[in-house]
């Protein structure tokens, strides 16, 4: 395989594209089939996205220059989604970049789906176009700015412009930035959001591992619990979607982010992931929450924070970390009354201070507060007096006799409710109730006697005429007790 007789000098964080720019430039390529051809040994048709192919041939043609692995991770964006993907994942990501066919690349890391790739355009800096033109002589794509949610220069805190390449050509016409008109991506400059994420996300680009010790010690859940968003080792979902709602609304005015600023859903995803976690909301989320990126670094990884433990108990830890965990632990103990896992800091130090912690709890039991016990048999006995108010007040109410049942009882005492769902507190009241229910001959004879005093009727009325006074249909009272009835009026 012929190697390349020359190769751009590469820029910081320079993306491939911008390599084979410059690089068609100094050969002085009539077309981008020519570069590619001479790069890749073939078309590459991935040449212009963040995660190109073709890169097993190009470093090939390098000679020892670049590996595929330095080519990767220098000047693509894969850097960017390491922490975010097992190996497997990522193994298979590198082979599809050194192979000519990226095909389900993008979809393996959850990139189609994400949506954000409709709103994916070439991104440069003004600011940077000037002073890359006057260091390096030229101006060069840098690849922080094509990342997906970029929108803010990090270095310069300037909106981005994105390039609009002349009669609806695309990349293949091999510009460099501001070479065709372009248009801001964000109209309010300043944005402190876009500001924040951008920084973040260089600082992922630039430092995978790091993003993967924060993922490792649950940094996420660390922060939802110091706000008070986890009780009992739980997240607070609505507690957490009512803080995030409003803030949601001063997300980025950018494209990208009205994909995910319609809704907290999403939120619950990062933070419970199954697949692959995109990059732009991890950091999204970070802003949400009120991180930084100077938050981000001070996160102890898991290894360091053992070492201070062990140090500590050498009585030799470092200064700012023995405070922070004096503070901790002060906040931790000082909180009584609460369950050790709802208390301020549980999970932090249950992470990161755990020999404390168990000898803390082991020392200081929590004793459930029983409060006031309820005296469940007094409240019996006044609901057995309310049942016989209540039956008394229902046989004597005016009008046709109203039966008196179990609901016409209930609704008549304080407690039904009780009453109702814990029987077994209630044994008096039950046996009375059962005791003052009324059969519906009982009723009946009731209603009979009521009718015959309201209307005075006696023996000579025929009697239909007195069930119909009655409001009986069908009778239950037997003819001698009925004959008595009318008899006792008389
Ligand atoms: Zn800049």
């Amino acid at each position: 395989m012929e190697g390349l007789l020359f190769f751009p000098q590469p820029l910081p964080d320079e993306s491939i594209y911008s390599l084979a720019v410059r690089y068609h430039r100094l050969a002085a390529n009539i077309s981008y089939r020519v570069t590619s051809q001479e790069l890749f040994g073939a078309y590459s048709r991935t040449c212009g996205s963040i995660l190109p192919c073709c890169l097993g041939r190009l470093s090939q043609r390098l000679g020892t220059l670049y590996s595929v692995k330095d080519l990767v991770d220098r000047f693509t964006l894969l850097p960017l989604y390491r922490p975010f993907v097992d190996d497997v994942k990522y193994r298979a990501a590198i082979v599809a970049m050194t192979g000519n066919d990226g095909t389900g690349l993008k979809m393996s890391l959850g990139i189609t789906a994400s949506r954000f790739l409709r709103h994916a355009s070439f991104r440069y800096c003004e600011s940077c176009v000037r002073e890359d033109t006057l260091r390096y002589g030229a101006a060069y794509w840098h690849r922080v700015h094509q990342a997906i949610g970029t929108c803010i220069c990090p270095l310069h805190r300037d909106v981005l412009w994105a390039m609009t390449f002349p009669d609806g050509a695309d990349w293949r016409c091999m510009l460099l930035p501001a070479e065709a008109g372009g248009t801001p991506v964000l109209q309010s400059p300043g944005e402190t959001a876009a500001g924040s994420i951008a920084k973040m996300q260089l600082w992922g680009l630039e430092n995978p591992k790091n993003v993967q010790s924060l993922l490792a010690g649950d940094f996420l859940r660390c922060r939802l619990d110091e706000m008070g968003f986890i009780q009992s080792g739980r997240t607070r979902e609505r507690m957490l979607k009512s803080f995030l709602g409003p803030r949601l609304l001063c997300g980025p005015p950018a494209p990208e982010f009205q994909e995910i600023t319609h809704s907290s859903d999403w939120i619950f995803r990062v933070l419970r992931p199954r697949g692959v976690v995109q990059p732009l909301k991890f950091y999204f989320l970070c802003w949400l929450l009120g991180l930084d990126l100077e938050q981000l670094k001070l996160f102890p990884p898991k290894d360091a924070l053992h070492s201070v433990n062990l140090s500590c108990s050498n009585g030799s830890a470092n200064v700012a970390n023995k405070e922070d965990i004096e503070a901790r632990r002060s906040a931790f103990s000082s909180s009584s009354n609460l369950k050790c896992h709802e208390k301020p800091g549980y999970m932090w130090l249950y992470r990161h201070d755990r020999e404390w912690l168990a000898q803390y709890v082991a020392l200081h039991p929590f004793i459930r507060s029983r409060g006031e016990l309820i005296n469940w048999g007094a409240r019996d006995s006044a609901l057995a007096r309310e049942l016989l108010i209540a039956n008394e007040r229902l046989r004597s109410a005016e009008g046709k006799p109203q039966k008196v049942t179990r609901a016409a009882l209930c609704r008549l005492v304080a407690h039904s409710h009780d009453f109702l769902r814990k029987p077994n507190h209630f044994p008096i009241s039950i046996k009375l109730m059962e005791d003052l229910l009324e059969s519906s001959h009982d009723h009946q004879v009731r209603k009979i006697k009521w009718a015959v005093k309201i209307y005075v009727l006696d023996e000579r009325c025929a009697k239909s005429v007195v069930y119909r006074f009655s409001g009986i249909r069908v009778s239950q009272v037997s003819d001698g007790e009925y004959s008595s009835l009318l008899r006792s009026r008389a």
